[in-house]
């Protein structure tokens, strides 16, 4: 038995293992619902063998073109994830490789524990700015973990600003990038990031969905909702994660809001807008385009000319998180998405899209930030 995935985050189930030559496996779908993309499993007492690993179910997926100039990644030390030529073909994506080692791992995009999320709240509460507050239980009984960023000081000027990651587990990127703003705006050296603290307070939730992520889920936590569909009227039984979040930007209030994640099938950084609102203006328009034009310019990973497409005035879906914020709130709410594969402007052919370009984009959306809330536009 080479194949094994019943550890935080793992994805497979195994047709036939028997022979290294025809080891054919399938993603298994999250919990309550049909969405399914994310793997993650390990192959062991196969060294120097030459294997061939089919997922036979790749071609029915949520995002099939997600699989399409795509390449799994791999890693023996579960901390450097490397990049391996992929094959999808007739809707099965085929891996050939013959490890080097007596184990190794392969994931859809690099993973993120729910043991790496524990150590990283725990590194960041050491910084005198970071402090945790529970904002509630999710539906496994996991804490639902936000980090409030401050210097402390009050002032009525400052503004309350939001950021928050992975409500579709499968896309770990988005806390790889959380991963970056935690470190940067703990590290108390950095000019920007006590700047920014003198301009507002921060609320970070940096994994919305711990139940999906432990469990493996591409999109759903453990009641089977995709939580970014809830945001219009959550439930404290079936998505407690977003009702929770909810009723705490109710009490401290919502002046600025970033949530992040991952698309399956783009190779491109982009944010998506509110334009859809029904009450979408010309100063909304110029808040948007001056955080995604000054990011633009200070990261080379970062375009503004593809994304999805710009929604109909009146069009805007009031379920997902920004458009019910933006309306809620009267304030800059936007989407980031990162890719799963790579970026067409600025390929790495080794790594793809990678953790430490997630956590520098992170740190150069932050600089914006900082920008932002010091320019008159806001
Ligand atoms: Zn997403």
């Amino acid at each position: 038995m080479p194949i094994s995935h019943n550890f935080d985050g793992g994805n497979i189930d195994v047709i036939e293992d028997s022979n290294a030559q025809n080891i054919q496996l399938k993603i298994r779908a999250d919990a309550n619902s049909s969405f399914f993309q994310w793997f993650y499993f390990r192959v062991h007492g196969l060294n120097q063998v030459p294997c061939s690993i089919s997922i036979q179910n790749a071609g029915e997926v949520t995002y099939p073109k997600g699989f399409e100039n795509y390449d799994v990644v791999y890693s023996y030390d579960r901390k450097n994830w490397m990049r391996h030529p992929t094959n999808f073909l007739d809707g099965i994506l085929n891996i050939k490789f013959k490890p080097s080692q007596d184990a190794v791992y392969f994931a859809y995009f690099a993973p993120y524990s729910m043991e790496r999320h524990s150590d990283l709240i725990a590194r960041t509460l050491s910084a005198s700015v970071a402090s945790l507050e529970v904002l509630g239980k999710t539906v496994d009984g996991r804490d639902l973990d936000m980090i409030k960023f401050s210097d402390g000081k009050n002032s009525k000027r400052k503004r309350n600003c939001w950021l928050i990651a992975r409500q579709h587990p499968g896309e770990t990127m988005a806390e790889w990038w959380m991963e970056g703003a935690l470190e940067w705006l703990s590290a108390q050296k950095i000019s920007e990031s006590i700047s920014l603290l003198k301009l507002c307070d921060l609320f970070v939730i940096p994994n919305m969905n711990p139940d999906g992520s432990y469990r493996g889920h591409l999109r759903t936590n453990a009641a089977g909702r995709n939580l970014n569909r809830e945001w219009e009227n959550p439930s404290a039984e079936s998505a407690p994660e977003v009702f929770f979040v909810k009723e705490a930007m109710a009490k401290i209030g919502v002046d600025f809001f970033l949530d992040v994640h991952g698309d399956e099938s783009l190779p491109h950084n982009f944010i998506a807008g509110t334009e859809g609102l029904i009450n979408w203006s010309s100063k909304k328009q110029r808040q948007l385009d001056f955080f995604k034009n000054t990011l633009k310019k200070i990261d080379k990973d970062f375009q503004t000319e593809i994304g999805y497409p710009t929604k109909e005035r009146g069009s805007a879906n009031l379920k997902m998180s920004a458009a019910q914020i933006a309306s809620r709130y009267n304030c800059l709410a936007m989407t980031l998405e990162m890719p799963f594969k790579d970026t067409l402007e600025n390929p790495n052919q080794s790594l793809g899209w990678s953790p430490s370009r997630c956590k520098t984009l992170a740190i150069s959306s932050l600089r914006v930030l900082d920008q932002y809330v010091k320019s008159a536009i806001i």
